[in-house]
């Protein structure tokens, strides 16, 4: 298993498979990456996940831009599948046709964002005008085959909806994810403290996702699981055991950094060693992005 210079086990992978989209949520952080540039083939993410599985790595999650609106991701996920644990996060809006075939071929769990639950908040958000009951019914078909955990980014517009998502977990059989909005330029931002406190003291008990940026699940008396992703902390960053991978095949340690190690070319050509010193050099460059007051990398190379 690779460890990184602050001791954080490299776990997982976030694969965006590709820039593009249809929606426009006006907060977008696109995971990073602000460039188009060709997109990955199917085959590349399976020998991918085939080198990074040898080393270590047992799980893959797909984003974007909408990770279901390539037309080739059913074959991303099967060859993927066969290396490594695969889930998706997605928007939602082509789930209903693929939750099936996804499933068939290999994805496990899917996180599916879902921003507001009236047709107006959705649309201010995703400046689209879809209606949000197209998302909820894609979530119902994926629920027939594996675990559903809906994201929420909590903002002005939608900290009204909280107890109607509590509801609907409950009803429907999904876990929530409140996200803590990263960017401070946004008037709708809101700090996820009150409702994390209100959301503490109805919870039965609660866990620490130790490999998971050590968030915080609790699990209310309806059994509903509740996990609250917030970004601006030490805890968070130590605990991150994540690579990451664009579109177009560069390796990147942190959301938050602009630090790109270019594979691409390794990927198309079978590379196995190749791939490996790239990641490598990925690896050294991982720094927390909040630091705890006193953490200093050791002085040797991992
Ligand atoms: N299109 C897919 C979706 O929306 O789920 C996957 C890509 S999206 C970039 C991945 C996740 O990041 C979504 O849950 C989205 O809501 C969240 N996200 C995007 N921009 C964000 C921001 N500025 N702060 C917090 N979360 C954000
Ligand atoms: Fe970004 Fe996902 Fe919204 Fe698309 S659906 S704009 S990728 S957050």
């Amino acid at each position: 298993m690779i460890i990184d210079r602050y001791g954080r086990p490299l776990k997982k992978l976030r694969a965006s498979v590709t820039q593009r989209c249809n929606f426009r949520c006006f907060f977008c952080h696109r995971e990073g990456i602000f460039r188009s540039g060709e997109e990955l083939s199917p085959e590349d993410y399976g020998f991918v996940a085939e080198v990074l599985s040898s080393l270590g790595i047992e799980e893959v999650k797909l984003t974007g831009g909408e990770p279901l609106i390539r037309e080739d991701i059913v074959e991303i996920v099967k060859n993927m599948s066969k290396y490594m644990r695969v889930s998706i996060t997605t928007n939602g809006f082509f789930l209903q046709r693929l939750a099936k075939p996804l499933y068939e071929a290999g994805l496990e769990r899917v996180n599916v964002s879902l921003h507001g639950l009236d047709e107006e908040t959705f649309r201010l958000v995703t400046r689209v005008n879809v209606s949000p009951k197209v998302i909820l019914d894609g979530i119902k078909e994926a629920l027939k085959y594996m675990p559903v955990k809906v994201n929420v980014v909590l903002l002005s517009y939608n900290i009204k909806f909280v107890p109607k998502y509590i509801e609907l977990a409950s009803e429907m059989g999904f876990s929530l994810q409140f996200i803590e909005l990263l960017g401070n330029d946004y008037p709708q931002k809101i700090n996820p403290v009150e409702v994390e406190k209100v959301i503490a003291r109805r919870a039965r008990t609660y866990y620490i996702r130790r490999d998971m940026q050590n968030r915080i699940v609790y699990i209310l008396n309806n059994g509903v699981k509740v996990e609250f992703v917030k970004p601006e902390n030490s805890s968070f960053c130590m605990g991150c055991t994540r690579i990451r991978l664009s579109h177009d095949g560069r390796f990147m340690p942190c959301l938050r950094m602009p630090i790109a190690i270019d594979a691409k070319e390794e990927i198309k050509k079978r590379d196995e060693e190749g791939l490996k010193e790239k990641l490598m050099m990925a690896v050294k460059a991982r720094s927390p992005f909040v630091r705890p007051e006193r953490t200093r990398p050791p002085q040797s190379d991992p």
